[in-house]
């Protein structure tokens, strides 16, 4: 089948051969003459297979004939991310390039101002987020009685971020007269409730079965300790053909963490995840698909459903918590028919995330062991030297970010230097080193019924707590100063006596009353029965 058979017109059939497209995937030829029918559809695809051109072809060609009348947008597509928002708007550019369209991408995290104009000119797509999709209309700059075709992509991942009561808001805010499009990766009983509710006899098109992985992938798991995880993704990332790569962390804060370790180690890499600031997000992406960045150090949200040409490698540096995200990970690569490789660093800890994973593949992900790899090396000789800041104490330890993030990863505590620098096996074991000794203010909040800490002392206090813990707060401007509150009872404890000096101190001159030459028992525990002197 071709194209031409599917009922598209002319000008979206020659954009689609510009595109170099000779025959539609399995989504377009069963999605695209239904949508051109005006049917609801209920669509299970997962990215990758040619899904956003499956509804922005034929939506072309159905919004053809017709004008937009200032802020009311004659379609809308809701999307998860910024990052896929903007991948359809460059989808809809490629295949509308032929029509007269006009087009707003509405994103949180840029500026309200061209939005609004370009709502005020009109729109016949309306590409948003469904967050600054309510604050535009909240504001009044957007009207939603024209919407005339209605999509919703991605609707799992819509589910998994709390989206739901805003799509449910927004479709309460559309005319019931539309034609509804809904797409999702899988379909669990929740998104197929959901579905129910917004489509109107919709016709379903899937085209694999939910959470295939593509055949196209070749899976690898590699058995790791803990500890070794950076210093095995480093070998990696060294002996792999690797040309670019998305490497997935579970946690917005270890994609900065290892975004950190894998640049000091020189290694072309950026991060990307939902608290980067959306300039940001988007330039280290425009250089990831330029080829400028190689390894991109991301989250599952910011990287769900990227589509970027030839990635030839996905990490995953954490096994994924839900088994759909390893699909969807491994999924970013092995696209369009052609190979990719993807690995999971998995611990004895993930036993139970690995045999959801295994159950939902319905095949154990192959385990390989690592040639040349020898935990007990030092890291090589060829590893960059580091920035003076970065090995001693500089200005960036104690802030929060670094430290802390190493420790939360299970670095507690320990010198970096050292550590990175010695071989993984001479590492000293953990609880002892970890406990430090903060000489801290809080004995002060507890004689002055928890008011302020501050002053020179406390201000030396947190100063070393920082360092050591990594909680980084000032000494002035917070009542209880984090770390304090991670300490163990006995160490807080012990922290009141030690810091007892800071009490008021009574005098009594040369007089020493009697009752302070007595014995004190320190114990709250009862004298035992007959031991009293
Ligand atoms: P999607 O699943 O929409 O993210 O699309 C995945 C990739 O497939 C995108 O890079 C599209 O440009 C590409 N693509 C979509 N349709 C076709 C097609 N019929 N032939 C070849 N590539 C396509």
């Amino acid at each position: 089948m071709s194209f031409s058979d599917l009922g598209l017109g002319p000008d979206v059939l020659k954009a689609v051969e510009d595109a170099g497209y000779t025959q539609p995937t399995p989504i377009q030829e069963q999605a695209i003459p239904l949508v051109l029918q005006g049917r609801d559809i209920l669509g299970c695809a997962q990215t990758g297979t040619g899904k956003t051109a499956s509804f922005t072809l034929p939506m072309i060609d159905i919004l053809a004939s017709g004008r937009a009348r200032a802020r009311m947008p004659r379609s809308l597509i809701l999307e998860p991310t910024r990052e896929l928002a903007a991948q359809v708007a460059e989808n809809f550019e490629t295949y509308g390039k032929y029509s007269k369209l006009n087009m707003a991408l509405l994103i949180g995290g840029e500026a309200f101002g061209e939005q609004v104009r370009k709502l005020d000119r009109g729109v016949d797509v309306l590409i948003a987020t469904p967050g600054r999709m309510m604050d535009l209309f909240d504001r009044g700059n957007i009207l939603l009685s024209d919407i005339k075709v209605f999509v919703i992509d991605e609707a799992d991942r819509m589910l998994d971020m709390g989206f739901i009561p805003d799509i449910e808001r927004i479709v309460s805010l559309l005319p019931r007269l539309r034609q509804t499009l809904f797409f999702s990766a899988t379909m669990p009983p929740e998104i197929r409730r959901l579905a129910d509710a917004f489509l109107i006899n919709p016709k379903q098109v899937s085209v694999a079965p939910p959470a295939s992985p593509a055949e196209t992938v070749e899976q690898n798991l590699v058995m790791v300790q803990r500890d070794d995880k950076r210093k095995v993704l480093r070998h990696l990332l060294r002996t792999e053909d690797v040309k670019n790569a998305l490497i997935f962390c579970n946690r917005k804060r270890d994609v900065t963490i290892l975004y950190r370790s894998l640049e000091k180690h020189g290694f072309n890499v950026g991060a990307l995840h939902g608290d980067l600031p959306q300039n940001k997000r988007t330039e280290t992406l425009e250089q990831f698909k330029a080829g400028s960045i190689a390894l991109l150090v991301c989250s599952d949200v910011a990287a769900r459903g990227l589509d970027i040409a030839g990635l030839s490698h996905v990490f995953n540096f954490d096994v994924p918590i839900n088994a759909e995200d390893y699909v969807h990970r491994i999924g970013r690569t092995g696209r369009a028919g052609r190979s990719g490789r993807a690995f999971m660093l998995a611990t004895s800890d993930d036993a139970k995330q690995l045999a959801g994973i295994n159950r939902l593949i319905k095949k154990d992900v192959p385990r390989v062991a690592l040639e040349g790899f020898d935990a007990s090396e030092p890291v090589g000789a060829a590893e960059p030297e580091r920035p003076a800041r970065e090995r001693g104490g500089g200005r960036d330890r104690g802030r929060g970010g670094r430290d802390r993030g190493e420790r939360e990863q299970g670095d507690r505590g320990r010198s970096r230097e050292p550590r990175e620098r010695a071989p993984v096996a001479a590492v000293a074991p953990e609880p002892e080193l970890l406990r430090v000794r903060p000489i801290e203010a809080p004995v002060r909040e507890s004689l002055t019924g928890g008011r302020l800490a501050g002053g020179g002392a406390s201000a030396s206090a947190s100063a070393s707590v920082g360092a050591a813990g990594g909680g980084g707060h000032s000494g002035g401007g917070r009542r209880r100063p984090e770390p304090s509150a991670r300490q163990e009872p006995d160490a807080r404890r012990r922290r009141r006596f030690d810091d007892d000096d800071d009490r008021p101190v009574v005098g009594f001159g040369d007089h020493m009353p009697a009752f302070l030459l007595r014995a004190v028992r320190v114990s709250p525990e009862p004298d035992p029965i007959g031991a009293e002197d």
